[in-house]
């Protein structure tokens, strides 16, 4: 079997505007993610890591893409009780987008899965493709033909999701696999990150720095001097 090696480096950062960072990331053996929480009173800083904590633990007894996929039902479920415990924070939730590196039929592909409006991009050869679906509103009027992706990151009501981890008892993830591919690069990112940056000029910063460590600090300090509007979290993940 052909084994690739992932040399990931991970940044979260405030922003500008929010009192509270609630994204949170996790990069650890073959497992990656990106977790942007939301809720009052704190709920969304602890959606975000009960989130990953959950991912962390199924994943960890089962590095499947399968697993990958209960990982985040899991979390749900985890999310949803912790919920319950605090009376004051029960509509807390949070996305979820992650990347793993498994064994599939002999093979190692690269397991997919998001939860809102978090993403995974694919880098290969110059050419940057989205791994992942949105679960937002401005995703299904773009699906639909009635909104651009440039008018969809400007829209008033682009922080609406259609899905969030903790929120309700079902959830329908997002899953989907690739063949990786050495000189592959894979980004895990918040909205906090596209919503400031356009895709070409993310693309440019991947493919001009390469360092993984650089690349996302060059990734959050553009998303701050544009803004900083929202709580920005990069993680890029080289596989060779
Ligand atoms: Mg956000």
């Amino acid at each position: 079997m052909r084994t690739y090696e992932v040399h990931p480096a991970g940044l979260t950062d405030i922003g500008h505007v929010r009192a509270t960072n609630e994204d949170h990331l996790l990069a650890e053996g073959d497992l990656f993610v990106v977790a942007d929480g939301m809720g009052g009173h704190g709920g969304g800083e602890i959606a975000s890591r009960v989130a990953i904590e959950t991912m962390r633990e199924v994943f960890a007894t089962d590095p499947s893409a399968e697993g990958l996929v209960r990982a985040v039902t899991e979390a749900n479920r985890a999310v949803l009780a912790r919920a319950a415990e605090e009376s004051g924070n029960n509509r807390m939730g949070t996305t979820i987008a992650a990347v793993a590196l498994v064994p599939v039929d002999g093979e190692q592909r690269l397991a997919v899965v998001n939860v809102g409006d978090s993403r995974v991009y694919l880098l290969r050869q110059g050419t940057m493709a989205r791994l992942t679906s949105d679960h937002s509103l401005v995703a299904d009027l773009v699906r639909a033909g009635t909104l651009t992706e440039d008018e969809a990151v400007s829209h008033p009501e682009r922080h609406v999701l259609t899905q969030a981890v903790g929120v309700d008892p079902e959830i329908e993830p997002f899953a989907t696999e690739a063949t990786p591919e050495s000189g592959d690069r894979v980004l895990l990112c918040s909205d906090g990150l596209f919503n400031e940056l356009r895709q070409d000029e993310i693309t440019e910063v991947l493919l001009t720095v390469a360092d993984t460590d650089q690349a996302v600090g060059t990734l959050v300090a553009m998303a701050k001097e544009r803004g900083g509007n929202d709580n920005i979290t990069a993680v890029v993940v080289d596989i060779s």
